[in-house]
């Protein structure tokens, strides 16, 4: 029969991978997606939705259009691999064989990373570091802060999901306060002593916000820190605080997936970035957030590039159709205030040793609002682009 391609997770590296295969094989290759959610939520501009700037259906994207254009889509959980029988085994019973088997399952969080905070208490103190109703949550949290209220962040370790994510996140936190709750506090208690983008942030803070968010690095005691969610109290560097919303954004590993098919080697599965083909086995790919890499940062528009390369190797593994070599990109934007954009970015290439960095840019301190605006019109672009790369 047919060579058959088995992909793990429909987000940013997953969905996008499926459907360039399913879409440049014209049928040569069956694709199967396997994906328990019918509706994806974007992490990106989920924080625009905390901010009141989006609406929670804007970031909320189904399977319809991806199922039409050949992907056989397969709501359920993978729950194991075996590499032996080349075969993925489903939460709903059963298993499914590949020839190729592309993992983009993004990331779950490293256990008793933050003293006192565990998945348990994902409710009490959300994370929102997947989209969705636990974005939702964190939003209702912020806008039933009583008057005055304390808002708290305990930012992750480095790598993570991100790299600008819980900075852009307290940007939005804090527009949104400063429109409902202008007396309200916003502390961040940060395991580490500098952040992406950090001077953009921070002028953009003082510009906007001032007075309002108090940055806690690791220099100050940042990375000692505590939570107590029956008691909604956050201690830093044995400094209680209590808080009326705490935010944890726990130090982050491979979506469980990798670890089970045995792919990885600590909290991240190595790959080759000539075709994001897994050290441990020829035959299975990680894609994005699960993968060790090199230097791209790990994010949505990074496993969208790295999905690319890999559906145009896998296809030329499977059928001997011509292969080019791995180029990668990646920018990210942040939204610091409404209009006030910014954005690092950088192209790579593969080296036999890792993803290298080839060439970046980043915005600069002190931009014209005209410049500021462009960024962010630029970033909209970006998102009604990848979308439809992933999704059709
Ligand atoms: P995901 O997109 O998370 O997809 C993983 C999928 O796998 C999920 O749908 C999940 O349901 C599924 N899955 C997991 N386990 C299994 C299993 N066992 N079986 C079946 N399916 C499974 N990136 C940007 O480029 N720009 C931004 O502006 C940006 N902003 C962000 C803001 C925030 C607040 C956050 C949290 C992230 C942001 N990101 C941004 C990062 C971006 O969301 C991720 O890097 C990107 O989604 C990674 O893609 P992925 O394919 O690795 O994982």
């Amino acid at each position: 029969g047919k060579p058959r391609v088995v992909v793990v997770g429909g987000g940013a590296g997953g969905a996008t991978a499926a459907r360039y295969i399913a879409k440049d094989s014209k049928g040569d290759i069956d694709v199967l997606l396997i994906e328990p959610s019918r509706t994806y939520y974007t992490c990106f501009f989920s924080n625009l939705y905390i901010g009141g700037l989006k609406d929670i259906d804007d970031i909320g994207h189904t399977y319809g259009s991806l199922a039409a254009s050949g992907v056989n889509v397969v709501h359920d959980w993978a729950v194991g691999v075996d590499r032996d029988a080349k075969t993925v085994s489903l939460a709903g019973g059963g298993f499914v064989p590949y020839d190729k088997l592309i993992l983009s399952p993004g990331i779950d969080f490293v256990e008793g990373a933050v003293e006192g905070w565990s998945l348990a208490a994902q409710n009490a103190m959300p994370h929102a570091y997947k989209a969705g109703s636990q974005s939702e949550l964190l939003k209702a949290q912020i806008m039933a802060m009583p008057e005055g209220g304390v808002f708290a962040m305990v930012a992750p370790p480095n790598p993570y999901r991100c790299p600008p994510g819980p900075y852009e996140r307290v940007s939005m936190v804090a527009h949104v306060l400063k429109e409902t709750n202008p007396t309200a506090k916003i502390i961040v208690a940060d395991p580490k002593p500098k952040f992406s983008k950090m001077s953009l942030f921070q002028e953009g803070w003082a510009d906007h916000y001032a007075g309002m968010i108090d940055w806690i690095g690791e220099d100050f005691g940042g990375g000692n820190v505590s939570v107590d969610p029956d008691a909604m109290t956050i201690t830093i560097d044995g400094e209680e605080t209590q808080a009326d919303v705490c935010n944890v954004i726990p130090a982050m590993k491979a979506g469980r997936i990798a670890e089970l098919a045995g792919v990885t080697d600590g909290n991240w599965a190595p790959v080759n970035g000539a075709d994001m083909s897994t050290k441990a086995d020829a035959d299975i790919y990680v894609l994005g957030d699960a993968s060790a890499q090199g230097d791209m940062p790990k994010s949505g528009f990074s496993a969208n590039s790295q999905a690319k390369v890999c559906a145009n190797a896998v296809r030329g593994a499977l059928t001997g159709s011509k292969v080019f070599p791995a180029k990668f990109s990646n920018t990210c934007w942040s939204l610091i205030a409404p209009n006030d954009g910014v954005k690092v970015g950088a192209t790579y290439e593969a080296t036999p040793e890792k993803i290298a960095k080839v060439d970046g840019f980043i915005s600069q301190t002190g931009e014209s609002s005209d410049v500021r605006k462009a960024t962010y019109e630029e970033s909209e672009g970006w998102y009604t682009g990848i979308t439809s790369d992933m999704l059709g």
